[in-house]
């Protein structure tokens, strides 16, 4: 049997179920990336593709190894994986299930003229530890909020056996593919290689931040996941978004370690947003809570150049502007800062979570719609089971308890500081009156009453 693995977010050899299958089945096997930004709902930023460019160059280097070649292909993939798979006579088609709307949208299209074409349409659950529609409230709805969904998973939770790495049987040689560069996914800008200085990109590098997580860090994470002036989280992100690490082979390593119920929570937190997005799709550009659709977003010039001033890490609001700078310096920001950052902007500043989002997607090495929408929808109260509007992040309080020696910003702020942008107090109170024009006004499903 010839079958066609299409690598999509499953970047990794180990614990990757449809590539196992495939291998398991197949007598020749071919192996393809096919780059398609306009098929997602929103094309990777700019770094996501520094770091697409570099997992699959990896990738590349490590099939190498086994004598295997990637085939490289620009979208439609309907289009690329019915040609290919007519030339190559293939039986079947692998892959690992992804969850966003027009990923699933196109995924089922897919299927059906693969099914027409006579090739087999295999895939499987590589990317989470529950798929959305395997967890339900009592009444047969989907979850809207975090505890119970997670108690339920808690009580389904089984580990099941990492998969090793498979040996890949070889295809036939001499098919066209594009080289790497073609895609031109890395910018080569001071900022782009500025990124590989703290990340290592692949399946080798998220193996490598387990094992330095689980060994250095997972004991102390209770206390160290709050400070951003220390490494104490994972780091394991971008790695998750991409698939070069599986949440199952993070959770048989924390068990090996002995379970870490608070890391643990934190993949609850990656799968909630996933169930969400799933069974919420309109959350990408509406708030979750429908009373936030009228809300009263600053609009104009004025907000765009607060906007700019927030991206830049400008606004004179010490540890707002460290967070931006760690943010455009590495492609990533420690979550208590992305929390307090979110909250300047969509409450003290006024402005629309969206925008915020928008920036964090083009510029954070873990851009994930799912953990993006849920993460500012939280923050901007307008999500399911979100931070209430009237919880206002306070600067001066979040830099004592999280950054008591000042290491984080002096870390990343640039001398000399400009004058804050805004009075935190006099913001406070203008957010909590836009706040009342929504509260006041019930919405047409009842959802506006307190
Ligand atoms: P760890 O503390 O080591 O956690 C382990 C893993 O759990 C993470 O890698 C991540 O996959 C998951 N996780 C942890 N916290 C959350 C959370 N609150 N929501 C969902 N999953 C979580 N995370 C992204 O992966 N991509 C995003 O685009 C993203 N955007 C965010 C935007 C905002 C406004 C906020 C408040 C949070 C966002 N997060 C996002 C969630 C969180 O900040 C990051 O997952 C976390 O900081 C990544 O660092 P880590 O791997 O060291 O985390």
């Amino acid at each position: 049997m010839h079958i066609i693995h299409w690598f999509r977010r499953d970047l990794r050899l180990t614990d990757n179920p449809a590539l196992h299958w495939a291998a398991l089945h197949a007598d020749q096997l071919s192996l393809v990336y096919i780059y398609a930004p306009d098929e997602e709902d929103w094309a990777p930023g700019a770094a996501s593709r520094w770091w697409l460019h570099h997992s699959l160059e990896r990738l590349q280097a490590r099939l190498a190894e086994q004598g295997q070649r990637l085939i490289l292909l620009r979208g439609p993939s309907e289009t690329c994986l019915l040609e290919l798979g007519r030339t190559l006579g293939a039986d079947a088609v692998s892959w690992n299930r992804l969850y966003e709307p027009a990923l699933i949208r196109r995924d089922t299209r897919l299927k059906q003229s693969l099914r027409e074409a006579g090739i087999t349409a295999h895939s499987e659950n590589a990317q989470l530890l529950f798929e959305p529609w395997t967890l339900q409230t009592g009444n047969d709805k989907p979850y809207r909020v975090f505890s119970p969904f997670w108690r339920k998973a808690l009580r389904q939770l089984q580990a099941r056996d990492i998969l090793p790495e498979p040996e890949l049987p070889h295809a036939q040689a001499g098919l066209a593919s594009l080289r790497l560069a073609e895609f031109q996914l890395d910018p080569q800008m001071p900022w782009s290689q500025r990124l590989s200085r703290h990340w290592e990109p692949g399946e080798a590098g998220a193996l490598t931040n387990l094992e330095r997580f689980s060994s250095e860090t997972i004991a102390n994470y209770p206390q160290s996941r709050e400070r951003p002036d220390q490494q104490g989280t994972s780091r394991l992100s971008p790695h998750l978004h991409w698939g070069e690490i599986g949440p199952c082979q993070v959770l048989a390593e924390c068990r090996e370690r002995g379970l870490d119920h608070r890391y643990i929570t934190e993949l609850g937190w990656r799968e909630f947003a996933h169930h969400l997005l799933y069974h919420f799709p309109q959350c990408l550009s509406h708030p979750l809570n429908a009373r936030y659709d009228r809300f009263p977003w600053r609009t104009g010039t004025e907000c765009e150049a607060d906007l700019a001033r927030w991206q830049q890490g400008a606004t004179g609001i010490d540890l707002v502007d460290a967070g931006m700078q760690e943010l455009w310096q590495t492609g990533w920001m420690h979550n208590r800062i992305r929390m307090l950052t979110a909250s300047l902007l969509t409450k003290n500043l006024g402005i629309h979570w969206q925008l915020g989002a928008r920036w964090f997607w083009d510029t954070l090495v873990d851009a994930d719609l799912a953990n993006n929408t849920l993460g500012w929808q939280w923050v901007a109260g307008c999500g399911a089971d979100a931070a209430p509007y009237f919880r206002i992040f306070n600067p001066a309080t979040q830099a004592l308890k999280f950054d008591p020696d000042g290491a984080y910003r002096a870390r990343w702020l640039k001398l000399p500081r400009p004058a804050a942008m805004l009075d935190l107090k006099e913001s406070r109170e203008r957010a909590l009156a836009r706040y009342a024009q929504i509260r006041q006004k019930p919405s047409a499903d009842g959802a506006g009453q307190e």
